[in-house]
């Protein structure tokens, strides 16, 4: 299997994500409940780095969405496998993403928790915001990097179901 290069590495990966929680806590305050909704597969990593720095009250619900399928580019239709999400009863809630690109697996996911779930303060967090491929308008409002047009892999995001484990962020040249 190729190694891939080193985009970000562990060191400045681990105190970003650091950095990203503090600017979370600021937020929410560490009174309130707070929601955390993780995308599998790709935000495991990063939702559990980040959510061993958050303060307040937490609670966690796995969902699957995928819009790649085993491609480097979006398919234009979001796969959910399994949505079951609770209503949250006027809390807050953070949606955990390893990267947005198009927009649309979070914007069909952001319709569905206004519609179904009854949020307080619904709020969005990536990893990565790849903002030069965004179709849909939505930004996140707490980002840890930006990234150009490159496919990149580990800490969580994958290439045809590899390189998830890598503790660092890689890309392949072409
Ligand atoms: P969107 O729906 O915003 O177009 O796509 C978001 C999803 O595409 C992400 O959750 C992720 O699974 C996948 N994706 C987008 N860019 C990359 C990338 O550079 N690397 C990997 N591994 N997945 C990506």
């Amino acid at each position: 299997m190729n190694e891939p290069k080193v985009l970000i590495d562990t060191d400045s990966l681990y105190r970003r994500i650091k950095e990203l929680a503090n600017e979370i806590n600021n937020h929410f305050g560490t009174e309130e409940t707070l929601n955390v909704i993780c995308v599998l597969k790709g935000a495991a990593m990063f939702c559990t780095e980040l959510s061993k720095n958050l303060k307040m009250p937490l609670k966690f619900e796995y969902i699957t969405l995928s819009s790649y399928g085993n491609s480097t580019s979006s398919s234009g239709k979001v796969k959910s496998l399994n949505m079951n999400l609770p209503d949250f009863k006027g809390e807050n809630v953070l949606i955990v993403e390893d990267i947005i690109d198009t927009g649309l697996t979070l914007s069909f996911l952001i319709d569905y928790i206004h519609e179904n779930c009854s949020p307080k303060d619904t709020k969005l967090a990536v990893m990565f915001d790849k903002k030069i491929k965004r179709e849909y308008n939505l930004s996140p409002d707490f980002s840890a990097f930006e990234v150009d047009n490159k496919f990149i892999v580990g800490f969580g995001l994958d290439y045809q179901g590899f390189y998830r484990n890598l503790d660092y962020i890689g890309y392949f040249d072409n």
